[in-house]
């Protein structure tokens, strides 16, 4: 019994890790870099609240952006939904009624985290909800950029496509997670100040759209080899694979970052507006 369920925590825990440490970290370092003064006071004492919520208050965000993945199978484990949104294989758009009403998805979460984060925390239970909300938020906002996080329900977002990577067995959805930040040698701090360099040309904030951007890379390249045919399992991916898909990490992780930076600029000044997912 026992075994079975560690199995089953086994299984569940690959279906949405999202982009594995490095990239998390990086995402939410990209976005402290790009504070405004008053978004950092902000980012600041709510990570202060920490003390509320488990006791943690460290004061960088970016190393608590791992969080919400193990959080997920502990405590919060209604929470395991709100790291991805899955859409069947057959429908080429994003439906909120079909793929976010009975269960959450990340744009709820998102949402739902902005609200709390832009709500006055007075009692114990409000200021331990906000702390959460903010580590919530730096890693929901790292997985909606991540593709294969607004991806196909019947793979589970890649991960019963079990691939080789050269000459190693992962998935699909493992690959853009881990496999293709390490061989890019993408890691927290060491690439920081190169993701920091990239230029940005984003004037989207949308989370919906953010959502959409990530659904039509991962059909349109994650999914794809280089001949343009629909991975399956027992394909090997390698070299070609790889310089296609690394451009696509960089912007994913630089533009993840500047978005998020924008929330919390935009949380902080007062002008957000919380109420998108209207759909
Ligand atoms: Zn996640």
């Amino acid at each position: 019994m026992n075994l079975l369920i560690l199995l089953a925590a086994l299984l569940i825990s690959s279906q949405a890790s999202a982009w594995g440490k490095e990239g998390h970290e990086l995402v939410c370092a990209i976005a402290e870099e790009n504070l405004t003064e008053k978004a950092a006071d902000f980012v600041r004492q709510t990570l202060a609240l920490g003390e509320f919520l488990d006791g943690n208050t460290k004061n960088d965000l970016a190393s608590l952006c791992t969080w919400a993945d193990k959080a997920k199978y502990g405590k919060y484990t209604s929470t395991y939904e709100a790291h991805f949104l899955n859409v069947p294989a057959d429908k080429n758009k994003i439906d909120f009624g079909r793929d976010c009403a009975a269960l959450d998805c990340i744009a709820v979460a998102i949402q739902r985290n902005l609200s709390y984060l832009n709500s006055p925390a007075g009692s114990k239970r409000e200021k331990s909800r906000k702390a959460a909300a903010l580590r919530f938020l730096g890693h929901f906002v790292g997985d909606i950029h991540q593709p294969l996080h607004v991806s196909n329900r019947e793979d589970w977002g890649g991960n019963k496509i079990r691939l080789t990577w050269f000459g190693e067995k992962t998935n699909l959805h493992k690959m853009w997670d881990v496999n293709l930040l390490e061989k890019a040698g993408l890691n927290h701090p060491g690439s920081l100040e190169f993701l920091l360099n990239q230029t940005v040309d984003d004037d989207q904030h949308n989370v919906l759209k953010w959502m959409e951007e990530s659904f039509a890379l991962s059909r349109k390249y994650a999914y794809l080899n280089v001949e343009n045919q629909t991975l399956e399992s027992g394909d090997n991916v390698g070299q070609a694979y790889f310089e296609r898909a690394k451009p696509i990490i960089i912007q994913q992780l630089t533009l993840a970052g500047h978005r998020l930076a924008y929330l919390l600029n935009a949380l902080a000044d007062g002008s957000l507006d919380t109420n998108f997912l209207i759909d």
